[in-house]
């Protein structure tokens, strides 16, 4: 039997680094030639050495530069990737950024950037699969849907966070567009998830993992007791995206180690 994503190309947004490298490393073992896409100039060497890695494994990546608020690059990039690799099968909406601060001194802009990228920039990228997924059609060779879309969500669509009022409000958003499009999508055979990571080791929460203590004290939050890594991630992506989890639509699925479960009732509360 062929790989389980074998003739499909993936879009990964946000995949110079953290999760979304983890995700791309993962889809293109499982077959399918990946997009590994990146914001700016700055961030090329790394989505380059990502692509590099992820050739060496004999697989397929070309990397492409997008800022996945603007909708004019979006457009473009999807165009790329049907010209360079033939057809977009996949979309992991992976890009997300942090702009943390106490609500009262959050400024407009603050709050702006964190919507345009986590939220706007999802809609953005999950317009254009859809509208490539259904002039596509069905390629039973390939899938049984016509397109997935993996949206990266975060255990924070449940979990009010103090002091990220706009991180917070960007993922509730991510929650309800996904079941929205996920409702709205099936019946063109289009299947559309969320994946909810806990505390997964990565750049964008560094500070919480960096010293023992920040680790220790992160860790009370994490019944099962370690803190993730993008593999955990991009083995959910995975199976997201192949036809072994054919029915499943418009779900969160959480990748916690537990951290929804209430942890501090584990002692009787
Ligand atoms: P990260 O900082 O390593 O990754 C974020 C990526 O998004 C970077 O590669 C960055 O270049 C890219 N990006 C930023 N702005 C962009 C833009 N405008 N266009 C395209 N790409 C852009 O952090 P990560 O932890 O890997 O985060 C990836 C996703 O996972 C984010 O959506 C984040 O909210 C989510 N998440 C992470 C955790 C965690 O514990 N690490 C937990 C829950 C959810």
């Amino acid at each position: 039997m062929g790989k389980k994503l074998e003739g499909q190309v993936a879009i990964v947004t946000g995949a110079s680094s953290g999760i979304g490298a983890g995700v791309a490393k993962s889809l293109a073992a499982a077959g399918a030639a990946v997009v590994v896409n990146y914001p700016v100039p700055s961030n090329k060497e790394a989505a380059e050495a990502v692509v590099a890695e992820i050739i060496a494994a004999g697989n397929k990546a070309i990397s492409l530069q997008c800022d996945v608020s603007k909708e004019s690059d979006v457009e473009q990039m999807f165009a790329n990737t049907v010209t360079a690799l033939g057809s977009v099968d996949i979309l992991v909406n992976n890009a997300g950024i942090q702009k943390d601060a106490p609500f009262q001194d959050m400024s407009l802009d603050q709050w702006n950037l964190v919507i345009s990228i986590n939220l706007t920039g999802q809609f953005l990228c999950a317009r254009e699969a859809v509208r490539t997924f259904i002039k596509q059609g069905i390629d039973t060779n390939k899938s049984k849907a016509a397109g997935k879309i993996i949206c990266m969500s975060s255990v924070h669509e449940v979990i009010p966070w103090a002091g990220h009022a706009n991180y917070a409000a960007s993922k509730g958003g991510i929650m309800l567009m996904m079941k929205s499009l996920a409702q709205e999508f099936a019946h063109k055979k289009i299947r559309i998830n969320s994946i909810c990571p806990g505390a997964i080791q990565t750049p964008i929460n560094r500070s919480a993992w960096e010293t023992p203590e920040a680790l220790e004290s992160l860790l009370t939050l994490i019944p099962y007791k370690r803190i993730g890594q993008s593999e955990d991630i991009g083995n959910a992506a995975v199976w997201l995206a192949s036809d072994d989890s054919d029915y499943v639509n418009g779900i969160s699925l959480f990748i916690d180690g537990g951290m929804t479960l209430y942890p501090g009732f584990t002692t009787n509360g």
